[in-house]
């Protein structure tokens, strides 16, 4: 069932929310989006531990 608890506002950007554990993350990063074969690649913010535990890049940003 629902815990109730929600994301604050204001995230919907995705930053300070990790998709890989889907919870709130104060240390959550822009890793490379998944690739997909049709539509868009999808932004996906990963949290430190979950970088570290899964080795994802950290996506530079380029200017
Ligand atoms: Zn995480």
């Amino acid at each position: 069932m629902e815990t109730g608890i929600q994301p604050p506002a204001g995230t919907s950007d995705g930053q300070g929310w990790c998709h890989w554990h889907d919870g709130p993350s104060g240390t959550a990063r822009l890793v490379d989006a998944h690739e997909r074969q049709s539509g868009p690649p999808v932004a996906l913010y990963a949290c430190a531990p979950c970088r570290e535990q899964r080795g994802l890049p950290v996506r530079l940003e380029a200017s």
